[in-house]
């Protein structure tokens, strides 16, 4: 399989790669780590590949899905928080991700200012980052790392038996690995839930990974849910779809669908790591399915 696609833009620089919103008082940058194609085949592998062909393109899709490669900065209560870290150069065959040490540079955000990371889940397009010398090097002693207890156990010894897409398991598992190693001292797990700032809420959901989680900030009313891989591109269009990186797919369906269904019904700021940039965007019930509708750009 092929991972890897030139860039139309190889400075990096012409493509927008930052978007800041707010959530009532509390700021949120996202922040593009760049994109990765991930062959269609990964996508709805408990469907027909005939329909998944007709869906791909009705929607314009390729063979090939780019899938962004989103990251968020969360500034409250005196705290920065880092949610998910990008690839790093943990997929080398990938030459369009591992951009967060430079876009995060470009951004005015020195690593040593992080005083938290959000880890989602512990797969290599979440944690690489952290292993990326050009962040680690640069950040706090006194850092934090907050990730579910289940995904830290679990990735002592990962289960692949449910992910079927093949290929990058060596890569999750020795990055995961490496990302144990090296964090010991700053790992925070926690169980079910747990408040990093103020109106910033990391909520275990399981499903993607067994420790897969999602973070929820809220503040005077508004509300934003970043879904990590609840949900992949065409999660929402096809929430019945399994993905081939899910660990446990049945499990990963019903966590989609409920967040999808709380999404529309309250009408909040809705993102997932692998949309396209910025990923912001709300949930509007569509027939048996959902439709995304993505947040008009605030300049
Ligand atoms: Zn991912």
């Amino acid at each position: 399989m092929c991972l890897c696609h030139g860039s139309l833009y190889p400075d990096h620089d012409l493509i927008p790669s930052r978007y800041l919103t707010r959530v009532g008082d509390i700021e949120v940058m996202v922040i593009s780590d760049g994109a990765v194609g991930v062959p269609a085949e990964g996508l709805g592998i408990n469907v027909d590949p005939a329909e998944r062909d007709a869906t791909l393109r009705s929607k314009f899709l390729p063979e090939v899905v780019d899938w962004g490669m989103n990251v968020i900065v969360i500034r409250s209560g005196g705290r920065t928080i880092l949610v998910d870290a990008g690839t790093g150069s943990e997929m080398p065959q990938s030459t369009r991700t591992g951009r967060l040490a430079l876009r995060l540079k470009a951004a005015g955000i020195e690593p040593g200012s992080v005083t938290d990371v959000i880890a989602t889940h512990l797969h290599m397009d979440h944690i690489g980052g952290l292993l990326d010398e050009r962040l680690r090097s640069h950040m706090r002693p006194d850092l934090r790392i907050h990730a579910s207890a289940i995904d830290l156990e679990f990735f002592k010894s990962p289960d692949f038996s449910h992910n079927t897409f093949g290929g990058l398991q060596d890569i999750i598992r020795s990055s995961s690995q490496k990302f144990l190693d090296a964090y010991q001292s700053e790992l925070r797990p926690f169980t079910k839930e747990f408040q990093v700032a103020p109106g910033v809420v990391v909520t275990h959901t399981g499903g993607h990974t067994p420790g897969h989680s999602v973070v929820r900030v809220s503040s005077r009313g508004e509300r934003l849910t970043f879904a990590g891989d609840a949900l992949v591109p065409l999660g929402i269009e096809c929430p019945e779809w399994q993905n081939g990186f899910d660990h446990e797919p049945e499990e990963a369906t019903r966590v989609r669908v409920g967040l999808l269904r709380e999404a529309a019904e309250s009408g909040e700021l809705f993102m997932a790591s692998h949309l396209s940039f910025p990923a912001l965007g709300r949930v509007a019930v569509d027939g048996n399915a959902y439709r995304y509708v993505p947040a008009t750009w605030a300049y």
